[in-house]
């Protein structure tokens, strides 16, 4: 009789709950006790806030995730509470209600804490999209639209980055999902009234994809007539429109992606490189201490995509269960940027890519297949509570 595994997964997202899932297709009920920490009880679905452009502020409710019952069905169990700290050398997590809790094996998916005081005069109230209080916000602001000026703006990323990757932001694909459906949804007389704004410290529109991508996201951006600032420095915010180095920019609303500062929980547990993100090895281990797996948004990985967070997660719990079972080791992690987009006007935009990584991928699909793709993605998750028939 094999030994009983002590599994923790931080966090309950798109990392935490792809590794839950693989723990229990790979291990039997009896092989594994595992439990799944997160603040939060249902998990908000965040592709799909950028409907906040289009849909009326109550369609969030159709996007959460009840994560006890996810848990329920993988056999984990769930707890209600805020890790306030990991303390790896015994192998213990400190949580702010319940007891500590100790783990074998800790899988660390708590992603990235937004940095809205990095930026002078910006909060939540200038309106954002990445929680569905925010996307709520956003919806109701932008009901009855009449025209005026509109800024879609993504803060910077802070930190050094796994091998070196070099990118001024964490993700901004969804800055450009929400500004092409809003752009897509307005009758052409507001349209005409409108000047849509996409504001980024990246040096040009795609940094993250390869040229084939970024020339075809410049001629969509073109086309719709969307105004395109790069290399973005900012001052401050207020209530009436952004400071940037080079001149003011007003605007009746704004859009915010905030700033991407790392893990305050990294942080606090000294698990972080400094910067507040968590070093991993190929198989998305932390250097110094093997039974910590971090995994998603939390990583020095970069961008911080939903997609790459569901990739380490299945490679950390298949290095995981081939450790405890002397099995052979899967492939490491081998990033790529998969980029699908809904961008309106019944279209989509997919590019694959690993030019960022020194390598040759570099395919771009623009259409209707797309934008159902997504579309059909975004429920299957929903539906599946994370479990996907075909897991990336
Ligand atoms: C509006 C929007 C649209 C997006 N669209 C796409 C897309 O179409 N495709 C794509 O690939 N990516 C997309 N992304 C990016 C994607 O959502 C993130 O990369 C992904 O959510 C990262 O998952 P994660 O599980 O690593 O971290 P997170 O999603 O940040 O989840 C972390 C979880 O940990 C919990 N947590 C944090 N700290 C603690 C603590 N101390 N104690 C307990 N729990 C804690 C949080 O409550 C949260 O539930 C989008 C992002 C946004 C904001």
């Amino acid at each position: 009789m094999r030994r009983r595994w002590r599994i923790v997964v931080l966090g309950a997202r798109f990392a935490g709950l792809t590794v839950m899932h693989w723990v229990r297709r790979l291990a039997r009920a009896q092989e594994v006790s595992g439990v799944i920490v997160d603040s939060w009880p249902f998990m908000t679905y965040r592709p799909a806030l950028v409907y906040a452009m289009t849909a009326p502020p109550t369609f969030v409710r159709h996007w959460r995730i009840d994560v006890p019952a996810a848990a329920r069905r993988a056999h984990f169990e769930f707890l209600e509470d805020r890790a306030v700290a990991v303390d790896p050398q015994r192998q213990v997590v400190h949580l702010a209600r319940h007891r500590p809790i100790a783990y074998d094996v800790l899988f660390l998916a708590t992603g990235a804490d937004p940095g809205w005081h990095a930026i002078e005069g910006l909060d939540v109230a200038r309106g954002g999209l990445c929680e569905d209080y925010l996307a709520r916000a956003t919806a109701q602001t932008l009901r009855g639209w009449t025209g005026g000026a509109i800024v879609f703006a993504v803060g910077p990323l802070y930190g050094r980055f796994q091998d070196g990757v070099p990118l001024a932001t964490a993700d901004e694909f969804m800055l450009y999902e929400a500004c092409l459906l809003f752009e897509g949804t307005l009758p052409p007389p507001v349209r005409q009234k409108t000047d849509i704004w996409l504001v980024t410290p990246a040096p040009v529109i795609g940094e993250a994809l390869g040229p084939k991508g970024r020339q075809r996201l410049a001629d969509i951006m073109r086309a719709r007539r969307i105004r395109v600032v790069t290399h973005a420095v900012y001052r401050r915010v207020d209530p009436g429109g952004l400071q940037l180095s080079t001149g003011y920019l007003p605007a009746k609303a704004m859009v915010w992606v905030p700033p991407y500062l790392g893990s305050s929980l990294a942080r606090a547990s000294r698990l972080d490189d400094g910067a507040g993100w968590v070093p991993v090895n190929r198989y998305l281990q932390h250097p110094e201490w093997p039974r910590i797996y971090a995994v998603g948004d939390v990583t020095t990985h970069l961008p911080k995509l939903a997609h790459s967070a569901m990739v380490q997660a299945r490679v950390a719990a298949h290095h995981w269960w081939a450790e405890a079972t002397g099995r052979a080791l899967p492939p490491p992690y081998h990033p790529e940027v998969l980029c699908l987009i809904d961008i309106g006007r019944g279209q989509g935009f997919f590019a694959l890519s690993s030019t960022l990584y020194g390598e040759g991928r570099d395919q771009v699909y623009v259409g209707p297949l797309a934008q159902w793709a997504k579309r059909c993605f975004n429920r299957a998750y929903v539906w599946g509570r994370g479990s996907l028939m075909v897991m990336p």
